[in-house]
């Protein structure tokens, strides 16, 4: 697992609750040591949840800085931030490490998965899978085949997903895939409608709630992802459809600015106390 901010942490406890055993690689320690302590809360409400199983033995986490010690995994996700040449980098180092035909996902957000495959020695070894946040509570996840993507692959991101207890629904590639695409949109309109003083967030989530029966709102589920990679997959979505709609706008970019990026940080749209993210 490469990056250990708040999906690398909610992967792994996925992971780690099936009995599998995860070397989880981050650039920053404190991110790693955030990211054990993470999956170790995690993993208490998962189980007391059922979400995860009950019984059976929890698998081994190994945190580490050197990107080398993933040389004997049989699949490889990267979950680092959502910056386009960041992620290439990162797939290109790990395809060089890994043995050939060793199973290499991208959880990104709305980066092509044709795009990524260029970057790696074995485009054929790479597929997308959009883990939904937090992993370990939502079991659906999009499983996303690029033109590149070999059939062994898809069979290996099939096999991963059942040892994960997640059903994976199959798509094609674009930006965004099919959640992001629209998701992303949504927040964008959302957060625009709260700065033109229409409705204030907690009234535009009660209207997605109440009126169309979502579980959460619009600016709580950005909230949730975090109104920085928001805005990293906003801007992956407009230099990639070159829609205008999807251009960041003023008030997400403020919140950013300032250091209010939801949950993480304790505040975004809304004020949030304790998490275990
Ligand atoms: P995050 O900002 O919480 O964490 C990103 C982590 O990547 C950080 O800990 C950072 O130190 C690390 N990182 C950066 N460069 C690295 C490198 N070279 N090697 C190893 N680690 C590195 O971001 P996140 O919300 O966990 O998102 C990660 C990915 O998952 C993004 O592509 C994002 O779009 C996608 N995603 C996010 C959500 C969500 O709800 N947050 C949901 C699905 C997919």
């Amino acid at each position: 697992m490469i990056g250990a901010g708040v999906m690398g942490t909610g992967i792994s406890t996925l992971a780690v609750g099936h009995g599998l055993p995860v070397v989880l690689v981050d650039v920053d320690r404190a991110a790693l040591d955030k990211a054990r302590a993470g999956v170790a809360a995690q993993l208490r409400l998962a189980r007391m949840m059922g979400k995860v199983p009950r019984e059976g033995a929890t698998g081994e986490l190994v945190t580490t800085t050197r990107l080398a010690d993933i040389v004997r995994a049989t699949a490889v996700i990267e979950a680092v931030t959502e910056l386009a040449p960041l992620k290439a980098e990162v797939l290109a180092e790990a395809s060089a490490l890994v043995a050939p035909g060793t199973l290499l996902v991208s959880n990104t957000s709305a980066v092509p998965i044709d795009e990524q495959a260029d970057a790696v020695r074995r485009p054929e070894d790479l597929v997308g899978i959009h883990f939904m946040n937090p992993p370990y509570m939502i079991h659906t996840a999009e499983l996303i085949r690029g033109p590149r993507s070999g059939e062994h692959a898809l069979a290996a991101a099939r096999a991963l997903l059942k040892a994960l207890g997640q059903d994976g629904i199959e798509v094609g590639d674009g930006p965004g895939f099919v959640v992001n695409r629209i998701l992303q949109r949504m927040i964008n309109e959302a957060a625009r409608i709260v700065a033109d003083g229409i409705a204030d967030p907690a009234s535009v989530d009660a209207a997605f709630e109440g009126c169309l029966g979502h579980t959460t709102g619009p600016l709580a589920t950005a909230d949730l992802i975090g109104l920085d990679n928001v805005v990293d997959s906003l801007r992956v979505l407009r230099e990639r459809t070159g829609d205008a709609g999807y251009e960041p706008c003023a008030l997400l970019l403020d919140k950013v600015a300032a250091g209010d990026f939801g949950r993480k940080t304790g505040r975004g749209f809304f004020e949030h106390g304790g998490s275990t993210s």
